[in-house]
């Protein structure tokens, strides 16, 4: 990394997960001149967050993090190894359709102009609203195992984890082994891992170890004799911070005690830049998610964009990768580095796995549907928590004629936060389709402007007019409902 910001480069990658690792290496092994912009101090995005200095250790917690961890390690050093320049602790504000990023970096923003960009920003845990989940001691599960990842934090209070998808078991286990005492895991699921896997093995072979791996995780809490209920309805109970987590059982209310509840419901896009660019976007009912709309290659409506990994829709670390080398051979082809027929040809082995990757997705998001994070929200639920609005508020704005989702932002101030819309947005765009009885698609999704990261206006006075051409594009505004995030 230098400490001169970089003014221009071919390929600009926001995203150092694997899709932008693969992505970045594959770009600068064929001689396009890369720059990986990543927030984090090093790279492997969410999955492989800290990897080096983690297997560099060989350490209880490197043995912890396991083997799928451990294999992030080849695509860092690869990445390492391609001469692709690296900003890593550099945040991207916003993206202009013309292909200029703003960029924050050391307490200072910069203007960075790229002739094609790689969106890679991955994925973020999907917020889980019910009653109570704004009250300290409440998390996600995911943020856990970031903080156990990256400073070896390890829960000392007793912790429940409650909700539905891998992720969920996967930081259960990993909790488990590093000594936090856990308590319970609320399994919030609608079907039983064992059941639908069983249903679904024609479709599912090839992935016999995946689903082993599952279930082997399973069985190592009930051999450490942690209870695993089957729960829905959560409410979580407490005056100032958690103390308790009740749930519903077998046509009864139960209540666990807890001093941490972590919460997770799978992830979802982050595709705050793509909406802030008024990219196409379309609503994924599989996933309950909007996801921006790409061709194969991971081309958006957007001219010079790609969206590459989680970001372009959820599908896990190993179809990122893939994903992240389809739209480098793309960006290299559009460069002019390699020919079309050489594009085709080098894309070939990555689409045969992605399309193996899609099946053991496809079952996932049907198994796990996220039951808890989109059940009507009770009255006193809080929707937006930075401006600490409820669902009860937003009815309430519903019923004097606010049916608008930005309409909604305006007068509600949701979505206006530090977060930018990223915690509340689906939340307040489902209290609103439940009020009207119309769908997700009808209802659209926040007018996002940037800057979608945070930051402070005195970088911002620092870049001058410098950020007037980098207006969003007016694509995606017009009438069609798909294009309305
Ligand atoms: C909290 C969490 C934990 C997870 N843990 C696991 C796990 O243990 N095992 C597993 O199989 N899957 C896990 N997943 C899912 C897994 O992360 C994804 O399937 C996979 O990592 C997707 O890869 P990606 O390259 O698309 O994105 P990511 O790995 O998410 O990488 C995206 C990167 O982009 C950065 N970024 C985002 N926006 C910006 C911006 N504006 N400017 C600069 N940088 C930006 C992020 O900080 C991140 O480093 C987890 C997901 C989450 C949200």
């Amino acid at each position: 990394m230098t400490d001169a910001p970089r003014t221009h480069c071919e390929l600009a990658i926001v995203g150092g997960g694997p899709a932008g690792l693969a992505a970045a290496a594959l770009a600068a092994e064929l001689g396009v001149e890369t720059i990986l912009f990543d927030e984090q101090p090093t790279p492997g995005g969410q999955i492989y967050r800290n990897i080096e200095a983690n297997s560099r250790k060989h350490d209880a917690l490197s043995n912890i993090l396991g083997a799928d961890y451990a294999k992030g390690l080849a695509l860092v050093e690869r990445f390492r190894r391609s001469g692709a320049a690296y900003e890593p602790l550099s945040a991207v504000w916003q993206v202009s359709a013309a292909g200029k990023l703003g960029v924050s970096r050391k307490g200072r923003a910069y203007l960075t102009r790229a002739g094609r960009v790689i969106l890679a920003t991955g994925a973020m845990e999907r917020p889980v609203p019910i009653p109570g989940w704004t009250l300290p001691g409440v998390m996600g599960a995911g943020a856990a195992q970031t903080l156990m990842k990256a400073s070896g934090l390890v829960p000392e209070e007793p912790t429940v984890i409650a909700g539905s998808g891998p992720l969920a078991y996967l930081v259960a286990l990993q909790l488990m082994k590093a000594g936090a005492p856990l308590s319970a895991v609320i399994d919030t699921s609608q079907k039983g891992l064992f059941e639908t896997g069983f249903a679904a093995l024609p479709v599912l072979s090839g992935f016999g170890r995946d689903l082993l791996k599952g279930l082997s995780w399973m069985a190592a809490l009930r051999k450490a004799r942690i209870p695993v209920f089957s729960g829905r309805n959560l409410a979580v109970e407490g005056i100032s911070r958690v103390e308790a987590v009740s749930f519903e059982t077998r046509g009864k209310r139960q209540r666990l005690s807890a001093s941490l509840l972590l919460l997770h419901e799978g992830v979802v896009p982050n595709n705050q830049i793509t909406a802030s660019l008024r990219c196409r976007h379309v609503w994924d009912t599989a996933q309950m998610a909007w996801r921006p709309w790409t061709d194969e290659w991971g081309a958006t409506s957007t001219e010079l964009v790609a969206v590459a990994g989680d970001g372009a829709g959820i599908s896990g670390a190993r179809a990122a990768a893939h994903r992240g080398r389809l739209a480098a051979l793309d960006a290299a082809c559009r460069i002019g580095r390699i020919s079309r027929a050489e594009r085709d040809e080098r894309a070939l082995p990555e689409r045969r796995h992605l399309q193996r990757e899609a099946r053991f997705r496809a079952f996932l998001d049907s198994t796990y549907c996220p039951t808890e994070a989109v059940r009507r929200l009770a009255d006193e639920a809080i929707a937006c928590r930075c401006e600490e609005v409820t669902a009860g508020e937003l009815r309430a704005f519903v019923a004097e004629g606010f049916t608008d989702i930005n309409q909604l932002k305006s007068f509600s101030r949701c979505g206006m936060g530090q977060c930018q819309g990223r915690m509340c947005g689906g939340t307040v765009a489902r209290v609103l389709a439940q009020s009207l009885e119309t769908d997700m698609e009808t209802v659209g999704y926040y007018r996002l402007r940037p800057p979608v990261k945070p930051l402070p206006v005195a970088q911002l006075a620092e870049l001058g007019n410098a950020e007037r051409d980098l207006r969003p594009s007016p694509l995606g505004v017009d009438g069609d409902p798909s294009q309305r995030v």
